[in-house]
Order: structure tokens, then C-alpha cells, then sequence
């Protein structure tokens, strides 16, 4: 199947590991050049090189935090010096949290607000115009089933993927009167390394294997009984980022192996 995306240009935010990396390889599989950005630099840039290389498309890496306006503003001048600017934009970097809310304190949730709503907010509002320049295009914001369904022990990250979802709506309303669909995926359990290590952490000197401990996680939560890889959630991301989903505005589309207990 042709997605029609050959030679567009997307921007992925977190793109050096985990579920942004596996939608930057799944885009550059369809002929996409890359714009990614993460805080670990070197990482970034071999992860780029190594796309680059094997897909043969370009890739511009920034070492940037999207929580601090400066460096949303620093990447993005970046990404039009190179590309002239975008046709998808993907707000990926993220990361989960564990607090109460007597113990979080007024830091720890303008930080959430910043990586989570602002980074978005801000890149959406500095690419608008070029994208609307280059015919249109998609934006994708990758919350959480959490935006819906809380886990209770991380209400910073539930209350902050909401108001991502709300943002998306809202920005969906706006924009398609250029031409830019904007939607929302929520995923459920996706195993990144990032889960394989806290695992490792938690079962270490227990007679519980991490394996064990991950497989009981998944048992308890989806139906399906297990995680998703980040490759098979990408293909979801490719496909509502093309020209195939041209009637998908202002939705939020749930992959999460039936986790969610509600019909939404
Ligand atoms: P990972 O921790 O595996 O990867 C996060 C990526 O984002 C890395 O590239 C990281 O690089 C980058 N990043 C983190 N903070 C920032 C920042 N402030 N500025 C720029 N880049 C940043 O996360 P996942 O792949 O698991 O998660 C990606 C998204 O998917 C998140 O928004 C998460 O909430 C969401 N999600 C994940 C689920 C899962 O089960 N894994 C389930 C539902 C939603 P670096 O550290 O170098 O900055």
C-alpha cells in the first residue's frame, strides 16, 4: 500500500529510544526525512546516522528539551534552515510519574504542564504556519490511555495527558481550516527499555524474574495479555500521519489491547 508520504518531512520529538524511535524508523521505511530531537544528544545523533544510513533518508538531530521554550524555538529554527519546514509533526517526548497529590509538589507539575501540554502548544503554534505554507499536513499527539483511564499512582502524568487530549481537540478545531488534521493516540502498555529496566530495578534479589513481573502487569491490565512492541503501535502513527486517514480530525484513537474499560 502507497501511504502517499514519500519525500514529506515529519518532526518527532523523543525520537532516540522507544516508541519515538520505532515511529521515526517506521516513517523513514516510507521514504519520510526526519527531524528529531531528544536531551541526550549523543544518543540522538547515532540514532539519526544509523536511519539515515539504512533508509537513505535525511535526518536532522537537535539535542533539545522540549519542556523550555527556548529550545522548542532553537529546534524548530533548526528544522526550517534545514527542511524549509514540516508536513507532520509528532509531540512523543514524554515520561510517566509517580507522586501523590500531597507530595507533588508546584515544580513538579509546571514541569509536567511544560513537557507534556506547553512543548506541544509551542511547536504546534511556530509550525502552523509553514505547514499550511506546504498544503496542509498532521499533527499527532501521543498521550496516553491514561488521559482517560488513571493510574493512581501517577496523577501528575494522567491529569497532564488529559489536558494534552483536550489541547488536541481543541487545536483539531482550529487547524483544519488549514488544511492540518490534528488527532490523538492513546496508547496502553508498550514495552520500552525503559520498562525492561524498571523491571530489572523492582525484581532484583526477589524470586520474581522481570519477565514475570512485566507478563503479571500486562495479565492484570489488557485483554490481549500482553505488551505491544513501539513497532507495531508505529504502524498507527504512520497511517493517521498520511493522506489514507484524510477524514481522521479530532479524534483520539485508542491502542491498547482493549485496556480501556469504557466505551469512549
Ligand atoms: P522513553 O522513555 O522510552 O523515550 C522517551 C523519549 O523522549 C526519548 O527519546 C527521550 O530522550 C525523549 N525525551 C524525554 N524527555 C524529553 C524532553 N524533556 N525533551 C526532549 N526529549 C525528551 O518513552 P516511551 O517511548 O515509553 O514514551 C513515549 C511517549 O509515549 C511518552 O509521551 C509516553 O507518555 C507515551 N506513552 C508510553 C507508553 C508506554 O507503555 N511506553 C504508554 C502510553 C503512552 P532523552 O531522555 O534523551 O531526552
Amino acid at each position: 500500500m502507497d501511504l502517499g508520504l514519500k519525500d514529506k518531512v515529519a518532526l518527532v520529538t523523543g525520537g532516540s529510544v522507544g516508541i519515538g524511535l520505532a515511529v521515526a524508523e517506521a516513517f523513514a521505511r516510507e521514504g519520510v526525512h526526519l527531524a528529531l530531537c531528544a536531551r541526550d544528544e549523543a544518543r540522538l545523533r547515532s540514532v539519526g546516522a544509523r536511519i539515515a544510513d539504512e533508509h537513505g533518508v535525511e535526518v536532522l538531530t537537535v539535542g533539545a528539551d522540549v519542556s523550555r521554550a527556548e529550545d522548542v524555538g532553537r529546534f524548530c529554527d533548526a528544522v526550517e534552515a534545514r527542511f524549509g519546514g514540516v508536513d507532520v509533526l509528532v509531540n512523543n517526548a514524554g515520561t510517566g510519574s509517580a507522586e501523590t497529590f500531597m507530595d507533588a509538589s508546584d515544580t513538579k507539575w509546571q514541569h509536567y504542564w511544560d513537557l507534556h501540554v506547553m512543548a506541544a502548544i509551542r511547536l504546534a503554534r511556530r509550525l502552523q504556519p509553514g505547514m499550511t505554507a506546504r498544503g496542509g499536513g498532521a499533527i499527532i499527539h501521543n498521550a496516553s490511555i491514561c488521559a482517560t483511564q488513571p493510574l493512581y499512582y501517577e496523577p501528575v502524568y494522567n491529569v497532564t495527558k488529559a489536558a494534552l487530549a483536550m489541547a488536541s481537540k481543541c487545536m483539531a478545531h482550529e487547524f483544519i481550516a488549514h488544511g492540518i488534521r490534528v488527532n490523538t493516540i492513546n496508547l496502553g502498555l508498550v514495552l520500552t527499555p525503559d520498562w525492561v529496566e524498571t523491571a530489572k530495578t523492582l525484581t532484583e534479589g526477589t524470586p520474581t524474574t522481570w519477565e514475570e513481573h512485566l507478563e503479571a502487569i500486562a495479565r492484570d491490565s489488557a485483554p490481549i495479555g500482553r505488551f505491544a512492541s513501539p513497532e507495531e503501535v508505529a504502524h498507527f502513527f504512520v497511517f493517521l500521519a498520511s493522506p489514507l486517514a484524510s477524514y481522521c480530525v479530532g479524534s483520539s484513537y485508542y491502542v491498547d489491547g482493549g485496556w480501556l474499560r469504557v466505551v469512549n
